[in-house]
């Protein structure tokens, strides 16, 4: 393990760091050090009212950064997530989370990802009977609510809501202040709130975990890994290409060493191409 004994800081609020630091120094070898005293709301939250800093690579770069600077250590651990439409059909909620890793010792960064379902639902009400079919779908109480008056804009919410009384009175309090009379409820995405949010963090660690214990073959750097796949593996009943792939590409981030790997099945099966199941 290339990471054995090496001290990184990471920066994060919301618990995250109960997903990442344990995985990190039992499959790593990482003395993972908890940053705190840096509020990371400040680079952007998901209740709108602080747009994030720069892309999602790039907020997880300044927190990584911040953290690094506020424990003098040379790695730095740091999450971001964003939410958007799902890459299939792009209708269902889906979440990104990026867990990245920087080595100024190396000059390296190395980034883990994962992709998922989000649990990310919302809904617009007028009184407190209307919350009933809504609740399953939000899966709460495991997963929290956010409530609003009127509407996703309006800059007053009660957060952290994870029981019915407290959702009666957020919904009591929304409606007094509301202009219209509207109620809206969504789920809070802060990784603590939304356990969904959480096994993808995890996931993406994971990644980031794998990519740290690949080596290049050539220089012996960490973060070898597939960048890219050569699609085209042949359909076993009518040989046309599919989109399986042939072969993964692999890359080193450090020196230009690159290598395919063929996949070990010969032939896609006929259910994935597209002329015998169109
Ligand atoms: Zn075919
Ligand atoms: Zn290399």
């Amino acid at each position: 393990m290339v990471y054995s004994s090496t001290k990184a800081s990471l920066l994060t609020q919301h618990g995250k760091e109960i997903v990442i630091s344990p995985l990190l120094s039992v499959s790593n070898g990482i003395e993972i050090i908890h940053v705190t005293d840096f509020d990371t709301d400040q680079l952007g939250t998901f209740t709108r009212e602080i747009p994030r800093f720069g892309s999602q690579l790039e907020a997880a770069r300044e927190k990584a950064r911040i953290g690094m600077q506020i424990s003098g250590l040379t790695t730095g651990v740091a999450s971001e997530g964003a939410f958007s439409n799902d890459p299939y059909t792009g209708i269902l909620p889906w979440n990104y989370e990026l867990v990245i890793l920087i080595d100024d010792l190396r000059s390296i960064e190395i980034v883990g990802h994962s992709g998922g379902a989000a649990q990310s639902a919302s809904k617009s009400i007028s009184n407190f009977d209307e919350v009933e079919g809504f609740l399953e779908i939000a899966n709460f109480p495991s997963h929290q609510l956010i409530v609003r008056p009127d509407d996703e804009y309006h800059p007053e919410f009660k957060k952290g809501i994870n029981d019915i009384e407290s959702l009666e009175a957020a919904i009591q309090w929304a409606r007094q202040k509301s202009k219209q009379g509207k109620i809206f409820l969504e789920n809070d995405l802060r990784a603590h709130a939304n356990p969904t949010r959480m096994a993808n963090i995890l996931k993406a660690t994971e990644d980031l975990s794998r990519k740290l214990n690949s080596l290049c073959p050539e220089c012996k750097f960490p973060g070898f890994q597939v960048t890219d796949l050569r699609k085209g593996l042949r359909c076993l009943h009518c040989s046309m290409p599919t989109h399986l792939p042939i072969a993964e590409v692999w890359s080193c981030i450090k020196c230009n060493f690159r290598t395919e790997l063929v996949v070990a099945e010969k032939f896609a099966d006929p259910s994935k191409c597209p002329k015998c199941n169109p």
